[in-house]
């Protein structure tokens, strides 16, 4: 099941897919996510609630982990969104899913990453060690739990 996913996917990394557009609130870089990402993820849920839902993402140019939304009305909401056709230029993992420290921790949101080559476990956690993630606050003002604070 899983290498039959890999192999799909290696076979369409040169193929333009539906990506999700947002703008890193720090450094304004781009960051993309792709539509599969999310519907291969949340299946049934993302028929149900139309695709929008937060998503936790890594600006690769200034490395700042932040939460986007694509819904108007969402104290993630980005303005900047937008739905645009783009060549595939990696896999996108469901990583983590980041939890709040409240005392239900009733956040969670999934962080999703694009690795842009096989990237061995050891190779993404090196990676995953230079991004700044602590600075995410849930909707209720608690924060957001950064597994790999230093
Ligand atoms: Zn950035
Ligand atoms: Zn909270």
């Amino acid at each position: 099941m899983g290498s039959q996913i890999c192999a799909r996917s290696s076979e369409r990394l040169l193929a333009t897919v539906p990506c999700s557009m947002f703008i890193c609130r720090t450094c304004r870089a781009p960051i993309k996510l792709p539509d599969d990402a999310l519907k291969q993820r949340f299946l049934g849920l993302a028929a149900q609630l139309n695709n929008v839902f937060p998503v936790a993402l890594v600006c690769v140019v200034c490395k700042r982990v932040d939460v986007f939304s694509s819904q108007l009305g969402s104290p993630y909401y980005d303005p900047n969104w937008r739905h645009i056709t783009s060549l595939q230029d990696g896999k996108t993992e469901w990583l983590s899913t980041l939890l709040c420290k409240g005392d239900e921790n009733e956040f969670r949101v999934p962080l999703l990453v694009t690795w842009t080559a096989d990237f061995t476990v050891q190779e993404k956690m090196d990676r995953t060690n230079t991004w700044h993630g602590d600075n995410m606050l849930c909707p209720g003002g608690h924060p957001i739990f950064w597994p790999w604070s230093r």
